[in-house]
């Protein structure tokens, strides 16, 4: 079968007609030593890359999906998470480095053996980590979204953990008898309405909404809700963990105050953005709504 010969620098050049040059370069280098498995080397000595007719209508279309902004993750169908490979859809976010942050952090100072929930798992990023990282974690994760279910169900198979999901709406859900965690964790929707302005349109176009974007007027509405669920599900001595938007740290913990937690910490990331909270539940709801 006769092949083409393509270079890297065509490559270069179409991306960069959409991307700023660095993302375009670092796309390209991706595409020629991952999708088109370039060595690394010969990449960068900028040697042409021979092509099959298949494959080269395999690069067009790639580089047709990276120029209409999706990202490059939804375009491999993976994401690297603590360096493990994920699968990801454009039904779940991606995961991102922040995310990651607070795994390692959690993974530090978590004892094992403790039942965690990861409340809209989407990929399955925190609960597949914490569950293969922790030792003896019992892990539950909830997504309202059975698509994203259906994908981090596959990651935990393909990495062969033990996570309980479950299709469950944190706004509708009542806790089943006796359903009780030492630990849960969520990375909530936090963008709000006035912040998506500013965003890429690989964000906007591609991922889910509903993962991403609050209402201006409450940014906090599903930490609230979560925290409220804490209140009945959290052991004595329970522990929240929360990925934030970076102008909630305040408003946060004056919530998480008000709703019986204490021992209550924001922290930041590595760009100095307050990214992260946890709280210590105390008081023991012993009433129902
Ligand atoms: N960190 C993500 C972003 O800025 C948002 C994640 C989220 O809303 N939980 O795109």
């Amino acid at each position: 079968m006769s092949e083409v010969n393509v270079s890297v620098q065509s490559i270069r050049h179409r991306l960069q007609e959409v991307y700023p040059r660095r993302e375009a370069d670092n796309l390209a280098r991706i595409v020629c030593t991952e999708v088109l498995g370039q060595r690394e080397v010969a990449y960068y000595l900028g040697k042409d890359i021979a092509l099959s007719g298949n494959k080269m209508q395999e690069l067009d279309d790639i580089l047709r999906r990276l120029c209409n902004y999706e990202p490059i993750q939804y375009v491999q169908g993976q994401a690297r998470f603590l360096g493990r490979d994920l699968k990801v859809t454009p039904g779940v976010l991606i995961p991102r480095p922040e995310t990651e942050e607070l795994v390692e952090y959690m993974r530090s100072e978590v004892p094992s053996g403790v039942r965690v929930l990861d409340v809209g798992t989407g990929s399955g990023c925190i609960a597949i980590s914490l569950a293969l990282e922790v030792q003896g974690a019992e892990v539950s994760a909830w997504d309202v979204s059975e698509v994203a279910l259906d994908v981090a169900r596959t990651n935990a198979r393909k990495y062969g953990v033990q996570v309980n999901f479950e299709q469950r709406d944190v706004f509708q859900t009542v806790p089943h008898e006796g359903e009780a965690y030492d630990i849960i964790v969520s990375n909530p929707p936090y963008v709000t309405e006035s912040e998506r302005a500013s965003m890429h349109p690989n964000v906007l176009n591609w991922e889910p909404r509903s993962a991403l974007f609050v209402p201006d007027e409450d940014p906090l509405r599903f930490y609230r809700c979560i925290a409220r669920l804490g209140t009945r599900m959290l052991a004595s001595g329970g522990r929240l963990y929360f990925e934030i938007n970076q102008t909630q740290g305040v408003p946060l913990a004056h919530m998480l105050r008000e709703e019986g937690y204490a021992d209550i910490r924001v922290w930041q990331d590595i760009a100095h953005q307050d990214r992260f909270a946890t709280a210590v539940l105390t008081k023991k709801r012993i009433y129902h709504d």
